[in-house]
């Protein structure tokens, strides 16, 4: 492509960015109702304008949608988004009748596909079917469910667990529920989106903390604490878009000073940090009562699909009883339940697996690093983030590596900063050392 393309199409992009930024700020500005009668009320209005009123293609989410549509068009760069896998997708997968190698997936130690796990799962479905029907208060338990819950409390060490249908519907429905008004919920500024939503949910003050800053939240909560009943404060053991990790003790000792709930969230820690993969507590090395709320989820090192919570009998009991995401909704089906269980059990074995994938990511990471690549903040454990430093280098970059049969998702502006846009490798403990240097090697010919 020549220089007076390149730039026409950056300018496109910028042109289209800024619309995107203004129809994200105007999805967010409050609605003043007209008073009666006045333009604007809906007695006074056109049929043509009532019928906006009840058009889908007239809400901004629609406008953001067909934005970056038409991005992708005038950049002339694929979506890489909805990419159709053929088979198990790990460390490669198959797309399109190719082979790639993968770094799209949080199959972190190779549990999903494995063969032992995949059987535990079938047998689950010869005894109890497809679906758990209904909800597990209500229709009943299957023994499976309970004795995954049963694992993870052991692995936790704490007196109990219980499990749901899905690891983001558990943080809106735990976070939404167990906090109300009158509460305050503190969270790293990059905490997932679940947080914040059961954040918002639960009708308590949201606010957020820098990055990983504990001093910082420290100072908050040493001003506003006492403006508040219960406080919440939420991290991540490690947090899958830089791929850092929060310092564990200082958060503990914060929560304990301040009278908090402390709550982390370990989607991408669980079978990643640790000797034997028991997240960022053994990294750590804290007990499994340090923290209130263990959360985590079912689909990444568990190979299934769901989340968790874990911590003491109290807290379970109540969450049994009246999360609403829990009482109103179906049970785990067993045959996830399964999965998941032989994927814990499969952990605990071999726990070899993951010092295999501490070795990849770290490999990752120097190899990156050496090459002059920005890793960001990375620690090199499973996610590794490569900042191109715009949205169009970054889809530029993954459409090259793709055809060289590499697939990485990129992360584009508004799920981060236009200057933070990357590529994010996530690396799993079934990498060959070999195709991790391939991957490095197709990085630093395109930075250069
Ligand atoms: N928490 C974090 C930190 C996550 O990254 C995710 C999903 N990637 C979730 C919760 C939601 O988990 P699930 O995809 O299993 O619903």
């Amino acid at each position: 492509m020549g220089l007076g393309d390149q730039i026409r199409r950056q300018l496109a992009a910028k042109a289209l960015q800024r619309q995107l930024e203004r129809v994200s700020e105007e999805a967010n500005e409050p609605f003043m109702p007209p008073a009666a009668g006045a333009a604007g009320a809906l007695s006074s209005m056109q049929q043509a304008e009532r019928d906006k009123l009840c058009s889908f293609t007239e809400m901004p989410g629609y406008q953001q949608v067909e934005i970056l549509r038409q991005m992708s068009d005038k950049l002339q760069v694929a979506s890489p988004f909805f990419r159709v896998h053929d088979g198990v997708a790990g460390a490669t997968t198959q797309i399109g009748g190719t082979e790639y190698l993968n770094y799209a997936n949080y199959n972190y130690l190779g549990f999903a596909g494995d063969a032992h796990v995949s059987a535990r799962a079938k047998q689950a479905i010869d005894r109890y079917g497809t679906s758990a029907s209904a909800s597990r208060m209500v229709a009943g338990e299957r023994p499976v469910q309970r004795e995954l819950e049963q694992a993870l409390a052991a692995f936790y060490e704490v007196d109990d667990c219980v499990v749901f249908v899905s690891g983001h519907a558990t943080n809106v429905t735990v976070i939404g529920s167990l906090f109300g008004p009158g509460d305050l919920i503190v969270h790293d500024q990059l905490a997932h989106n679940s947080i914040v939503q059961g954040a918002q949910l639960s009708g308590a003050k949201r606010l957020s903390f820098p990055h990983n800053d504990w001093q910082a939240l420290d100072a908050l909560l040493a001003r506003v604490r006492n403006d508040y009943r219960r406080v919440l404060i939420a991290i991540e053991g490690l947090y899958s878009m830089d791929g850092d990790l929060p310092d564990l003790a200082r958060f503990v000792e914060i929560k304990q000073r301040h009278a908090a709930f402390l709550m982390v969230d370990e989607a991408h820690s669980l079978g990643v940090l640790g000797e034997r993969g028991k997240g960022i507590r053994e990294h750590c090395g804290l007990p499994g009562d340090a923290v209130d709320i263990w959360m985590g989820t079912l689909s990444k090192t568990l190979a299934g699909c769901g989340g968790f919570i874990a911590g003491s009998q109290a807290l379970i009991d109540i969450l049994r009883h009246l999360a609403p995401g829990f009482l109103y909704s179906v049970g785990l089906a067993p045959t996830l339940a399964a999965a998941s269980l032989a994927a814990l059990e499969r952990l605990i074995e071999e726990p070899q697996r993951v010092a295999w994938l501490r070795g990849r990511g770290h490999q990752f990471l120097d190899e990156a690093r050496r090459a002059g690549l920005n890793t960001g903040t990375s620690a090199g454990y499973a996610v590794v983030p490569v900042i191109t430093g715009s949205s169009l280098k970054a889809a530029q970059w993954a459409n090259a590596l793709f055809e060289e049969g590499i697939n990485v998702q990129p992360i584009f502006y508004p799920a981060v900063e236009e200057k933070a846009a990357r590529l994010r490798f996530f690396v799993c403990s079934t990498h060959e050392p070999e195709q991790i240097s391939r991957t490095v090697a197709a990085l630093a010919r395109l930075a250069r």
